[in-house]
This record gives structure tokens, sequence and C-alpha cells, in this order.
């Protein structure tokens, strides 16, 4: 990550793989590097991006804020875990209910990564070929 995130380049990779879930793009070390399982279900959260969507689907405002948040995590998730508080900060990693809603989270091993994904089904849109008009 650190200096060589370059915003503009993520966006460019992301847009040549648009049927690419977006949980698996969170985990590709050659697109996010340093990003990992629990940065990918916190940072999904926090831009209410359904894990099951693709790229080509979410509209550019969607992609920027996603790509944006990404990197911002990272670097908290280090400044907390140097602070050893990484846990009280998590909204929804191995959380049960949504912190918006108060509703059950879903849990589920999702996409080619098959890594564990929380979400709310109810604030997190699925943006996908089909919903586009
Ligand atoms: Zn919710």
């Amino acid at each position: 990550m650190a200096d060589s995130w370059d915003p503009a380049l993520t966006r460019a990779k992301l847009r040549k793989m648009p049927n690419t879930l977006v949980c698996d793009a969170l985990l590709d070390q050659a697109i996010f590097a340093g990003v990992g399982n629990i940065i990918k279900n916190e940072v999904l959260y926090r831009t209410r991006i359904h894990p099951l969507s693709t790229h080509g689907a979410l509209p550019l405002r969607k992609l920027r804020e996603l790509v944006e948040q990404a990197r911002v995590y990272a670097f908290q998730f280090l400044e907390w875990k140097k602070a050893f508080v990484l846990r009280k900060h998590w909204l929804v990693h191995n959380r049960s209910r949504c912190p918006r809603h108060d509703i059950p989270l879903t849990r589920a091993y999702l996409g080619k990564t098959d890594r564990r994904s929380f979400y709310c089904g109810l604030c997190q849109k699925r943006y996908t070929q089909d919903s586009q008009p």
C-alpha cells in the first residue's frame, strides 16, 4: 500500500475485470496490496456495497468511494493494530447485528476466494449487471 497506491490506477485495473465480485477483488493483492479479509468486510459495510456486487455494475461514484475507503481503512487498521484497539472498531467483522439497523448480519463464505463475509442485506446494496437499466 503506502505511497505506491494510485487510486486512478486501481480503478483502471478494476474496470478491466467488470465481472469480478468486489469481495474477491478486494483480496487481490495485485490490486489492493495490504487489504485483508477484515478490511474487506468493514470497507464494504462502510460504503454500503454488497460483497456479491460486480465492479462493472458499480456507478463511478461508488467505485471511487470503494477505492478511497479501502485506502483510508488500511491506514486506520494499522494504527488501531499498533494501539491494540482493532476489535473495538469492527462494525461487522465477527459481529452478529447491523449497527445501523440492529438486525442480524448475514455470514457466508463468498466468492472464488471463499473467505468469510459479514454483511447487512438491508443497507448493503447489490450492484449487478442485471440491475442496470
Ligand atoms: Zn444494515
